[in-house]
């Protein structure tokens, strides 16, 4: 029997299974997780800075908001050679997902958003799953990242409503929701999570999954990432997240949403392989790995690909394939080799993937 899906979760139910005895919420999540098809199985997908600082937003916890000294390095959009370089060897080493960032408030009708376009349809050609994350969408924009064969946007919540304007003041919650609106107005997937960390209480993070856990379908992918305190901006000193807590947020979330993908993104590099075992074990089936394991203008700093590949081997873990039980969104098979000739600039572009 499997657990039926549910959008009708109260804040109260919500709490009180993130409340359960660590280990009894644990063997519950473990439970909802082993329903799946595939519950060995990791989704590893790739992050590119496809655009990078200079950012209008005023994100407290950003390296790339303008408004803080962050010491990072401004890139304008980058090359499309470049990006299908990166993609390409993210290709090789069993990366099913390629997220392609960019520090905008918002997309713009303009050549920038056309080449991105290019980008979506050239990734998703070489017979990878692309994910953006640009900020703001209009409906007219989803639309056409979804003609591009666009699989899923990314666009967090960060945390609650509430909460929300501590953190952002240059845009409110429902700008957020506007956006996952217009992007559910498409087949295009949803990918939308929080930050822990934030200053936030635990009824926070409980308001965060009612809301998440309330969308009807569920967003098909929720990260959990843990703040990473970024030197320059206002957040640079918040306490550390104890990793239970984190742990506790995968297992919930896992109960609530029993076919997401949950996600451990920013702060898996701080996790100890047993922790990242206990994540897996509570239902977190997706991670972002990268080429080089220095990425030190991240805000996503991720253990790099033999690094995992080892560790999902020791664990007895596999990694997912791209489009797995979905037809391909542009009817390619995979077998475009993808890349460029123009090999100039792609190892640089590696070097500062910031999500
Ligand atoms: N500008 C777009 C936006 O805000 O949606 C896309 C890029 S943004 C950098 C992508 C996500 O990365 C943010 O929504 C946030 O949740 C996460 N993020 C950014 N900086 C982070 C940090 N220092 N620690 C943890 N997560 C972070
Ligand atoms: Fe800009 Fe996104 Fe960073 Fe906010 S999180 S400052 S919108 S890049």
């Amino acid at each position: 029997m499997t657990t039926a899906l549910r959008h009708d979760w109260t804040r109260e139910e919500i709490r009180a299974i993130h409340d359960l005895p660590l280990l009894d919420l644990v063997f519950r999540a473990a439970a909802v997780h082993r329903e799946q098809p595939d519950p060995s199985e990791v989704q590893v997908c790739k992050l590119i800075s496809i655009k990078t600082g200079a950012c209008p937003e005023d994100c407290s916890y950003c390296s790339q908001s303008s408004r803080y000294q962050t010491g990072i390095d401004r890139q304008d959009l980058m090359d499309k050679c470049a990006v299908l370089d990166i993609a390409k060897r993210a290709k090789e080493s069993g990366v099913s997902r390629v997220c392609m960032g960019a520090a905008w408030r918002s997309a713009k009708d303009n050549e920038q958003f056309d080449k991105v376009l290019e980008m979506v349809r050239e990734v998703t050609d070489m017979g990878v799953e692309v994910c953006c994350t640009l900020g703001m969408l209009n409906e007219s924009q989803a639309k056409r990242l979804e003609e591009a064969g666009l699989y899923a946007y990314n666009h967090n919540l960060d945390t609650s409503a509430s909460h929300y304007k501590s953190v952002i003041t240059t845009r409110t919650y429902e700008d957020r929701l506007n956006t996952l609106e217009n992007v559910r107005k498409t087949s295009v997937t949803l990918c939308t999570g929080g930050i822990l960390g934030l200053g936030e209480t635990i009824d926070d993070r409980v308001d965060l999954l009612h809301t998440l856990s309330h969308m009807a379908p569920h967003p098909e992918s929720v990260p959990v990432n843990i703040l990473s305190k970024v030197p320059g901006t206002p957040m640079e000193n918040s306490p550390d997240v104890p990793f239970t807590e984190t742990l506790r947020m995968i297992a919930t979330a896992r109960i609530l949403m029993p076919r997401s993908m949950v996600r451990l993104s920013a702060g898996r590099a701080k996790l100890s392989t047993m922790e990242q075992a206990f994540c897996f074990m509570a239902g977190a089936n997706s991670i972002f790995s990268s080429e080089t394991k220095s990425m030190l203008t991240s805000a996503v700093p991720s253990p790099d690909y033999d690094q995992d590949k080892a560790m999902l081997e020791l664990l007895g873990l596999a990694m997912r394939p791209p489009f797995k039980g979905d037809k391909h969104p542009l009817g390619c098979k995979g077998a475009k080799e993808g890349g460029c000739e123009d090999h100039e600039h792609a190892h640089e572009a590696e070097a500062v993937g910031v999500k």
